[in-house]
């Protein structure tokens, strides 16, 4: 019978864990690195545009709430955000004010709900102090 065949392997697997876990009741840890959804900090924002100009979702929208008072409004849309990370790459900030995290269960009935906004006047980066001078040499020398 062609169901002996199948026996040794049956048996095996009532004895073995399962390779699956009960999701979403037991989940597993993200790997190092995962790319899971994008987060600005608006602290850190200072309105280059980079993330939103190297964006091949055209995810990330930035506009201007109001111009003299610095204040801009950024969107990501994660409906159309495909997880590449190049936002966090472009971003010039240090630290970055374009992070990704690990969270992936951002699935929602509605596209519109999967927006993420942001109202916040742009960050100024304070000028570095300059190095200072080697022993013994006068700073205006
Ligand atoms: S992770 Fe990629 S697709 Fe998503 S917002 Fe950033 S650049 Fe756009
Ligand atoms: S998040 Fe970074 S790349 Fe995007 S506008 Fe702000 S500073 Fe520029």
């Amino acid at each position: 019978m062609r169901i002996a065949a199948f026996l040794p392997e049956l048996l095996r697997s009532l004895f073995k864990k399962p390779n699956t876990v009960d999701y979403p009741f037991k989940k597993l840890a993200v790997p190092e690195g995962f790319r899971g959804t994008p987060h600005l900090d608006p602290d850190m924002c200072i309105v280059c545009r980079a993330c939103e100009r190297d964006c091949p979702a055209e995810a990330i929208e930035i506009t201007a709430v109001n111009e003299a008072e610095k204040r801009f409004r950024m969107v990501i849309h994660n409906d159309r955000c495909i997880h590449c990370g190049q936002c966090v790459d472009s971003c010039p900030t240090v630290p970055k004010a374009m992070r990704i995290d690990s969270l992936f269960e951002i699935a929602d009935d509605s596209r519109h709900k999967m927006k993420e906004d942001w109202v916040y006047v742009r960050a100024v980066i304070k000028p570095k102090a300059p190095a200072p001078a080697p022993a013994g040499e006068s700073p205006n020398a």
